[in-house]
């Protein structure tokens, strides 16, 4: 478990929805072009389900946080 990049048109992640309460984004980091890595370990609060959740979960309200 760590940093891990991704190519965020391709997956759903809690890291980079907009109801992930990491408001500052320390565990995402933008690598090149779609690519961005972040911490598959880290845990925050879906502000949307009221729940704690892991970085890499994912659901179907998964709304992505960076313009795309
Ligand atoms: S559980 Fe769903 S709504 Fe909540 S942060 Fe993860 S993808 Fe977003």
């Amino acid at each position: 478990m760590g940093k891990v990049v991704v190519n965020i048109k391709g997956v759903k992640c809690c890291a980079f929805c907009k109801y992930w309460w990491d408001p500052s984004c320390r565990y995402i980091q933008p690598y090149q072009r779609d690519q961005w890595s972040y911490d598959n370990a880290a845990k925050c609060r879906c502000i949307k389900r009221s729940v704690d959740t892991l970085a890499y979960a994912s659901c179907g309200n998964y709304k992505c946080k960076i313009e795309l």
